[in-house]
Formats: structure tokens, sequence, C-alpha cells
């Protein structure tokens, strides 16, 4: 049972990596990846070694394609190599960044400590819109998270300010430098239509791509036919993941979503058996 898509507390998750691990191994899960969003912290973190379940390191850089953000998870990656570290620092550097603009904005809406407050919030992270949105809220200026992103952070509003992601190339670039494989991440999620879907698959394989995934949590069989086909076409590999991010979400459980069709090659065959 494999899980390669999850997220822990060094992102946007709420469990610590050994939480983590307990949680999938109690659910079945034998290999795990925690793919946490332009950061490989959880790797650092002690994690107890579990005699049912094998962790290969990855993670989940954003990127930008055609002025879209995308998603591209790292498997099998070296978390410590200077490819992977030149990637993390590039994209915290462009959140921070980013963060410094949505301050801005919000301070022109007369909010003056949002950053503070952000900064504080995110506890080493840089801040984004969730933290700034957590800060609204504990400073009054809201009643809830849903209201902050209505009022101020939400599509369209104020301080919905774009990120300078790498592009697709340079992120793909830093996975494979870090010796891993590049994986388009949830590919139905980006609400493409079936053309820009293709022009986006092909782009991600000139870019040096290998894979898509192709069940990512629980979703329907549709999505996961349309996507196989893909692969076929492509000829690229096959992943799977919950993209568990919290507890109480079951459509994002760690170790539940459907099989990958049989007639995919899964990305651990290149990986071989005992190893990591
Ligand atoms: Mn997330
Ligand atoms: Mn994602
Ligand atoms: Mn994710």
């Amino acid at each position: 049972m494999f899980d390669l898509h999850c997220h822990s507390l060094a992102s946007d998750g709420a469990l610590r990596p050994a939480e983590l691990v307990a949680r999938a191994a109690a659910n079945g899960v034998t290999t795990l990846s925690i793919t946490d969003h332009d950061t490989a912290a959880a790797y650092d973190a002690e994690i107890p070694p579990n005699p049912t379940l094998r962790i290969v390191p990855g993670i989940e850089f954003s990127a930008l394609w055609r002025k879209r953000t995308i998603h591209v998870v790292g498997l099998a990656i070296d978390p410590r190599s200077v490819s992977l570290g030149d990637g993390i620092r590039q994209q915290r550097n462009a959140r921070l960044e980013r963060a410094g603009r949505i301050a801005e904005r919000l301070r022109r809406s007369g909010i003056e400590d949002a950053l503070e407050g952000a900064t504080r919030i995110a506890a080493g992270a840089a801040p984004g819109r969730v933290h700034f949105a957590k800060h609204l809220v504990e400073s009054g200026r809201v009643g809830s998270l849903r209201q902050a992103f209505r009022k101020y952070l939400g599509d369209g509003k104020t301080g919905d300010v774009a990120n300078n992601w790498a592009s697709l190339e340079t992120a793909i670039g830093w996975i494979r430098g870090a010796g891993g494989i590049a994986i388009l991440a949830h590919p139905a999620r980006y609400r493409l239509t079936a053309t820009r879907l293709k022009i986006l698959v092909g782009d991600f394989v000139e870019a040096g791509g290998e894979a898509l995934e192709v069940i990512c949590g629980n979703q329907g069989l549709d999505v996961t036919r349309g996507l196989e086909r893909l692969c076929l076409e492509y000829g690229l590999l096959a992943s799977c993941g919950s993209d568990f991010h919290q507890p109480g979400r079951p459509w994002a459980e760690l170790g539940r979503f459907p099989p990958l069709p049989r007639t995919l090659t899964p990305v651990w065959q290149q990986w071989g058996d005992g190893g990591s």
C-alpha cells in the first residue's frame, strides 16, 4: 500500500512527521512519502523507525506554467542535496516577497500589523494567505477564516497576490538534480479543458517530467479513466497518494483511495524491493 503524497506541520499539515507515520501505518500504508509544500524540513525531524512502513523522501513544489500555478511532486529525492536546497531557498524567497506584497495591500486597507502577525503565526515558515487570515481572526478584524478570505484574501480580493514561483522546467530540474523523479500532481484539479491539460502534460514531459499522479485522494472513476488514458498516451509512470493534510477529512485520509489502474506502471517499480 503506497501513499506518496501527504503534508506535515512543516508545511500546511496538522501532524508532526512521527504522527503521520504512525497514522499511515495504522491505516495499512507500507510505503509513505511526506511531500510538504516547497520544504523538506520533515526529513530533519526524528522519525522513530516503523517495522512495517518504509519512507521515500519527497516534496511538492509549486511552479508556474503559462501563468498558472501547478504542483510538481518529487519522489525518491535526496532531501539534503544542493539542488533541492537551492530550490527550497528560491521558493522561500518567493513566498517572503509575496508576503510583503500582501501586507502592503492590507496596509492600504487599514491593517497595519499584518506582516508581524502573519509571521508570528507562521512560526518559522514563510507566511502565506492562511497565516494572514488567522491573524485577521485573532486580532478581531473578522469573525472567521472564511470571512477573512471572503473579505480580504480570497481570489480577486485585495490580498490575492500572485506568487513568483519557479518555472515548470526549473522545478523539475531541482527534483532531478536531487536524484528524484518528477510527477505532475493532481492533474485534474487545475480546471483545465482536455485540450489544455494535454498541452500541460506535453510541456511537462518535455521539461523532464516522468509520471502523473493518477490517483489523488478519493476521486471519481471518470477522473481516473481520463488520467489513465493520458498516462498511456504519453508513456508515463503513475503515482498515487492521499494529499492528506489533517484528520477529519475522509476524502483525503492516509491510505484511503482507489487502486491504480492495472494497465499502468507505478513509479515504485523502478525503486526495487528492499532499498529506500
Ligand atoms: Mn496544502
Ligand atoms: Mn497540491
Ligand atoms: Mn499536496
